[in-house]
């Protein structure tokens, strides 16, 4: 059965073919665009997750789990090919069902499709160890793959975050079932579909629904044996508490508060691109978005004045080559107006909604805040929109008190031209990533990934994620 990319059917794929929902039972799927409807999926439950799990049983006791590490890197290699010969299709769909702007949604093509590639070539390349011990023993320890391996997403990077985290598990030799997040996940179904064509059946399930019934009862599986989740703070705990009871491990990507540091000595040229990018890219809906940014109060005038200027020059539209499309839904677009009403902090820019954005769609103009108290609370939580808190400090210490002063930790940037300074400060750092004059790492495919405290544990990407994916089996040979 083929997926119709303009409606999809409400259908999940369960065993390398497309089964309905056992209620029957679907969900209407809203573009942010427009607001309006234009799709519908299935809205699974706890029976459709047993057929997943079942069927991820099946293929690694099957023909999947029969494969060597070298013949799964070959196909993942193959499904990298096959989803950069789609990336136009691919990208789409993820604009009229996430709204993202179309340059953005083909970006997470192509990284959608690295991660195949890069954990394809890595496939073959996790090598076990040789323990020196006792005499009269030989020792040698393994990595294999955990078994079934469960996957729940969010929406605001659905294929690139389907590629980051099935990519690793298949590569293991894991077998995967996968729930999407409801309010995005057309471009996860198209790319499931195409690796139906190439990786045996039931290596790979994705079954949609909404996340307290599907998402949850995935979590709390008994037949599955590790959980990969990336979402909220409040979902990652319900994630950690199911894992526990089923004494599985888990790894959790939550939210982030990331702060960027700018001192007066930065090369503010280089600085202020990167600054307003990483609040404004995919509309501040980003884990790793760069909402605060912590300015020495000597350059506090000229870089807030020229931060201004940009903010002001930003108009969230449905056009091509937006730089801003809408938020991904009405809840979502209430949250962030609600946080924007509350903030209590003087407004230095306001940029504007497109005269011709659609009156329905869920189009927020970003705001720049300043001076922001660092404890208050549009600096401390998670808005998960265009809006950038600019905090002035004065000494170094200063800095990396209010840097590490959220309960999260993410990634951080320091800005600053004195080399003695960058290692200072990228040390004192309380995160998963830090950057040094520069922020994100366009994708970052090979560079681990994840947070501590409430950003979440566990990494993704790099070879840190096959790890993961992998448990050890040590084998003690008691030869004499
Ligand atoms: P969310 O936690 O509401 O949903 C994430 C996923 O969990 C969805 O698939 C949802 O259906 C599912 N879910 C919801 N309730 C569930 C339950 N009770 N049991 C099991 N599954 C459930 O988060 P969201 O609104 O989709 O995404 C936004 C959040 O995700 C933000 O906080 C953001 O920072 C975070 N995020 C983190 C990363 C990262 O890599 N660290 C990446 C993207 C998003």
């Amino acid at each position: 059965m083929s997926l119709n990319t303009a409606l999809p059917q409400p259908m999940n794929l369960i065993a390398g073919t497309w089964v309905p929902p056992q209620s029957g039972r679907q969900m209407a799927v809203v573009s942010p665009l427009d607001g309006e409807v234009f799709a519908a999926i299935a809205d699974s439950d706890a029976a459709d997750i047993d057929a997943a799990v079942a069927a991820a049983r099946a293929a690694l006791e099957g023909p999947w789990g029969a494969l060597s590490a070298a013949e799964r890197g070959r196909l993942l290699m193959r499904y990298g090919a096959a989803i950069l010969d789609h990336a136009d299709e691919l990208a789409a769909i993820e604009t009229r069902d996430n709204g993202k702007p179309l340059a953005q949604a083909r970006a997470d093509m192509v990284m959608t499709a690295r991660y195949f590639e890069y954990y394809g070539g890595a496939a073959d390349k996790v090598h076990g160890e040789v323990i020196p011990f006792q005499r009269g023993y030989s020792v040698h320890m393994t990595r294999e793959p955990h078994g079934v391996t469960g996957h729940i997403v969010p929406w605001n990077y659905p294929a690139q975050i389907y590629g980051r985290s099935i990519g690793a598990a298949l590569a293991m030799g894991n077998a995967c079932v996968l729930k999407p997040a409801e309010d995005a996940c057309l471009s996860i179904l198209r790319l499931a579909e195409i690796a139906a064509g190439i990786l045996p059946p039931g290596a790979l399930n994705v079954v949609t629904g909404r996340g307290e019934v599907a998402g949850k009862a995935l979590s709390e599986h008994p037949g599955i044996d590790f959980i990969s989740f990336t979402g909220s703070p409040e979902v990652g705990q319900m994630i950690q508490i199911a894992a526990a009871r089923n004494f599985i491990g888990c790894t959790l990507e939550l939210g982030g508060k990331s702060p960027q540091i700018v001192f007066e000595d930065a090369d503010l040229d280089a600085a202020l691109p990167v600054l307003a990018n990483a609040i404004i890219q995919n509309g501040g809906q980003t884990c790793s978005a760069g909402s605060r940014v912590l300015i020495q109060r000597p350059i506090w005038d000229a870089l807030t004045a020229r931060l201004a200027e940009r903010f002001t020059a930003v108009e969230a539209s449905p056009a091509d080559g937006s730089l801003l499309g809408p938020l991904i839904s009405a809840r979502q677009k209430a949250r962030v107006e609600r946080y924007i009403a509350e903030a209590g902090a003087p407004v230095l820019a306001q940029g504007k909604v497109a005269a011709d954005a659609p009156a329905g769609g869920f189009y927020v103009a970003p705001v720049l805040f300043g001076p922001v108290d660092p404890a208050s609370p549009i600096a401390q939580e998670e808005v998960f929109g265009p809006v950038l808190c600019a905090i002035p400090f004065d000494t170094e210490a200063e800095a990396i008190a209010i840097a590490n002063g959220t309960q999260y930790g993410l990634v951080a940037s320091v800005w600053t031209r004195d080399g003695a300074r960058q290692a200072r400060v990228a040390n004192a750092m309380r995160c998963g990533q830090v950057f040094i004059n520069g922020f994100g790492a366009g994708g970052g495919v090979e560079l681990p990934f994840g947070g501590i405290r409430k950003s979440g544990h566990g990494r993704e990407k790099g070879f840190e994620a096959l790890y993961e994916f992998s448990t050890i089996r040590t084998i003690v040979n008691h030869h004499g």
